[in-house]
């Protein structure tokens, strides 16, 4: 992969242009693309890049997976939208594939991962008053400390992260809050009002953070004695990601509510569902919940399509294999930058030592040798390409990594 050279007066317009006209809600690194195949994406000045980020896993299947483009072409020429007013043909298929695929009885389908975060809060909270009988309005839901499963109003309510609450209250009460990992405090936290516990089976945006072994085992054994529903936001950590289908499949653990988000649309369309037996989902009747857009025929084709090529392609096990391998390619990195190295399947996170500076310069450093990748939360670099990647083309990319990490180009 070649140095590149000083932004185009091109890319430099667009930038400027983006800037002009955006919230500026964001800090992209500063590169413009306008082609993606597979694991490839290519510049407006045409000089590709190796996609390490694979838009937080919901590129699962790579840039523009033929059979889901196809899906969605044929779809296209058939219908696209109908609302839940109506029926139609592609959504019953599309549930009970999922619902074949994950194990439980229903999934109510939304559009983006918050949306079927939010319908999963709801549906426990209902069950807790409906079955539980918890008191009116008392219900809590317990939540660790670092998760990260959204951006709505609810969402962030239960949020540690200062600036994602900072000037956005007041919040939405019902939420409490623990130390990842810690399962004694798990068990303290639980009272006679807790109906679940959301829990990511690791932490994607809180940095690539992985719970000790039997953590999740050992929180599910506890929500099923107390009868409190286990929530498993596997919005980033499912459909292959870290080397199982799911995460929970690590320690053979079956939530209540399974959500998921994400690469369930391939990369070509918003499509999220929060998954449950009917205990659960049956809280939910007509007029309760909803969404325009969520079951929409174009996202179910999209949906049924990217899941095919998961299973068919083996993508959870390509994940374990690859990331078993790049993580420890990535720990025989001799850099006094790196302090750890942690993960599972292709979710890595190269976490940086405070004394060497942020993340941020790295993944800079990085662009210009053309890979993609985005720190998350200051000090940690996340790798996490598109399961489809060859082994090639991670021995090619870790030649241009190694050198990044021991410091070459790293404006520090
Ligand atoms: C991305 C993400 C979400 C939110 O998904 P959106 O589609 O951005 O709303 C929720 N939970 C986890 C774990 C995520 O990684």
């Amino acid at each position: 992969m070649t140095q590149s050279a000083r932004p185009s007066g091109r890319t430099r317009a667009l930038l400027d242009q983006s800037h002009r006209w955006s919230a500026h809600n964001y800090k992209p690194l500063p590169v413009v693309l306008e082609r993606g195949e597979g694991v490839w994406v290519w510049d407006v000045d045409g000089r590709r890049y190796l996609d390490m980020l694979a838009a937080y896993s919901a590129l699962n299947q790579g840039h523009r997976h033929p059979a889901i483009l196809q899906a969605a072409l044929d779809q296209m020429e058939k219908i696209t939208l109908t609302s839940r007013a109506f029926e139609n043909d592609q959504m019953g298929s599309f549930l009970e594939e999922l619902c074949e695929a994950t194990g439980f009885e229903a999934a109510l389908p939304m559009n983006t991962g918050a949306e079927a975060v939010e319908t999963a809060i709801k549906m426990v909270r209902k069950w807790g008053y409906e079955k539980r009988g918890v008191p009116r309005d008392r219900a809590e839901i317990i939540v660790c400390e670092g998760n990260f499963s959204g951006r709505t109003t609810t969402i962030i309510s239960f949020s540690s992260e200062e600036q994602y609450r900072e000037g956005f209250g007041p919040f939405t009460p019902g939420f409490r809050e623990v130390p990842y990992g810690d399962v004694q405090a798990f068990r303290e936290a639980v009272n006679e009002n807790t109906v679940g516990f959301l829990v990511e089976p690791i932490q994607g945006e809180g940095g690539v953070v992985v719970p000790p072994d039997g953590y999740l085992r050992a929180t599910r054994e506890i929500c099923r004695e107390q009868g409190v529903a286990f929530m498993a936001d596997e919005i980033q950590t499912g459909l292959g990601r870290t080397g199982r289908l799911f995460c929970c499949d690590w320690e053979e653990v079956r939530p209540d509510v399974l959500i998921v988000g994400k690469a369930l649309g391939g990369g070509v369309y918003p499509v999220s569902a929060a998954i449950a037996d009917r205990d659960l989902m049956d809280v939910f009747r007509p007029g309760d919940h909803g969404s325009t857009f969520g079951g929409n025929p174009l996202g179910a084709a999209v949906a049924r399509a990217s899941l095919r090529v998961i299973l068919d392609e083996g993508l959870a096990e390509r994940s374990a294999e690859l990331g078993g391998w790049l993580m420890e390619a990535l720990r025989k990195v001799e850099s006094p930058h790196v302090d750890h190295v942690r993960g599972k399947g292709l979710m890595i996170g190269v976490v940086i030592r405070e004394s060497s500076g942020p993340a941020r310069p790295f993944c800079e450093a990085l662009m210009d040798r053309g890979i993609l990748a985005k720190e998350t939360h200051h000090q940690v670099i996340r790798f996490a390409p598109p399961l489809t990647i060859e082994r090639g083309e991670l021995e090619e990319a870790l030649e241009s990594i190694g050198p990044v990490l021991q410091g070459q180009g790293v404006a520090m």
